[in-house]
């Protein structure tokens, strides 16, 4: 018997729980390291947020602006500011670039949310609403009868620009979608989820008194003009020139009474983004490193703040420009982890998950050999050597870690930065933390893997 099971695990594979394998000192430094992240996440709910917040963090550890053109160095560290919306943060090493690449860590700084439309408000039976148009893939009926925060930018007539916090704060008003009460959704209730909210029916309130000088109708709407005139010096065509969302007004929380877990708005990918930066700011390396933090990645990696747009190729060449080697060179032997969330196995919706390849919570960073749906479409795949490249890293380093797909074939599937990268040349494989409701209002993950995350960031920089 006991020769068996020493065959058993010699043979088998197994996916362990990274709090059964653990000390308590271990865990001490995984709790804490998720203290740091909640910070991050209550402060950088959107990608000008989370911008902003990587360019201070950047400062603190010595990262100076870096515009395009400008000459390089071994052991310069430098980040680029991509519009406010997206951040790339490297440091040049001392490693021949043509043998050894650029180590590549992308992440995305975007969530769903639900963004104002450009001519937003109105007045309807005593009520002023904002028109709005979501952003990524919600569920939209997990969006109702919840407090929502406002962000932003407007940009006014004059060039001068109004930044907008307002919901996060214990005495900020919040703002709010409207659902229906059961007693009137009898009819609303026979509808599929996926067509019983209206997304033209996605409208913020956002306030309800009439102005006391105003003439009867639109007087509400006037009200809410003349506090914002007050307050920020905007009119309503100020809206056009503006990106303004609502996104949950909760904070980050432990979940559990063992308070394993953290639900938080925003952990896709976030959770990727935030053990990059650490890894990248803390990791020792001779390596020329580069982290990226893309902008919509939820819709499509489109425009020039997503990962699609030439950026990462003018910043990749001109890194290889400055220590005298070419891009092409460069890039052929450059490695990439895609860093973005999976979908952790959810025992109360096994019929959608295949467990043999689904990422279980709690059992490390998770890799995806490959992604696409129905036949691997849009598929990035990495191939069997650069796998093998990143299990023997991760094993040299001790670093825990588990494999998976999204979901069970047919059914499952979906896309990443990955493709982007690897369109370049670039060996990129896609790794992150699993999630529980990815895309909800309100997503879990576990401390273990986002530590994970970090330990697997800094052993492939090493
Ligand atoms: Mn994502
Ligand atoms: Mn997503």
């Amino acid at each position: 018997m006991a020769d068996e099971m020493k065959l058993s695990d010699k043979l088998t594979m197994k996916k362990k729980n990274i709090y059964d394998c653990v000390d308590a000192e271990k865990k001490a430094k995984i709790f804490d390291f998720a203290e740091g992240y909640k910070s991050f996440l209550d402060i950088a709910k959107t990608e000008r947020e989370a911008s902003v917040a990587a360019i201070e963090a950047a400062k603190r550890y010595g990262f100076t602006e870096y515009k395009l053109g400008e000459p390089l160095k071994a052991g310069d560290r430098k980040y680029y500011n991509n519009r406010g919306k997206s951040i790339y943060v490297f440091k040049v090493g001392t490693r021949p670039l043509n043998e050894e690449g650029i180590r590549i860590l992308a992440a995305h700084i975007d969530s769903p949310r639900i963004d104002l439309k450009q001519v937003p408000l109105y007045e309807d039976s005593g009520m002023a609403f904002f028109k709005t148009h979501y952003y990524g893939g919600i569920r939209k009926y997990q969006w109702l009868a919840m407090p929502l925060s406002l962000h932003g930018v407007i940009i006014k007539k004059d060039g001068s620009e109004v930044n907008i916090r307002i919901g996060d704060e214990e005495n900020d008003p919040v703002f709010y979608i409207n659902d229906l009460l059961p007693h009137l959704a009898q009819e609303q209730a026979t509808k599929t989820l996926a067509t019983a909210v209206n997304a033209e029916n996605l409208n913020i309130l956002v306030g309800g008194i009439p102005l006391k000088d105003g003439d009867g109708d639109g007087s509400v709407k006037l009200n809410v003009l003349n506090i914002l005139n007050e307050k920020y010096g905007i009119t309503e065509e100020d809206f056009i020139s503006a990106e303004l969302c609502c996104v949950p007004a909760f904070n980050a929380r432990d979940i559990g009474f063992d308070r394993a877990l953290i639900g938080a708005y925003g952990h896709d990918d976030r959770v990727c983004a935030y053990p990059l930066l650490r890894a990248i700011f803390d990791t020792e390396t001779e390596q020329t490193v580069l982290g990226v933090l893309a902008d919509k990645e939820e819709t499509g990696s489109n425009g020039n703040t997503g990962m699609q747009s030439m950026l990462l190729l003018d910043i990749i060449t001109e890194i290889s420009r400055a220590m005298g080697y070419t891009d092409t060179a460069v890039r052929a032997v450059s490695k990439c982890l895609s860093a973005d969330v999976n979908a952790a196995y959810d025992p109360n919706y096994k019929e959608v998950y295949e467990v043999k390849n689904s990422a279980m919570i709690s059992c490390g960073t998770t890799m995806s050999k490959y992604t696409g749906a129905r036949g691997k479409s849009g598929t990035s795949d990495a191939s069997a050597e650069y796998v093998g490249y990143i299990r023997k890293t991760f094993a040299e380093n001790n670093v825990h870690w588990q494999t998976s797909e999204l979901g069970r074939v047919d059914l499952g599937g979906g896309g990443t930065v990955a493709m982007y990268i690897a369109n370049l040349n670039i060996d990129t494989v896609d790794l992150g933390v699993p999630v529980i409701s990815m895309h909800a209002p309100y997503e879990v993950v576990s401390k273990a893997d986002v530590y994970s995350t970090f330990e697997a960031f800094s052993a492939f920089i090493k």
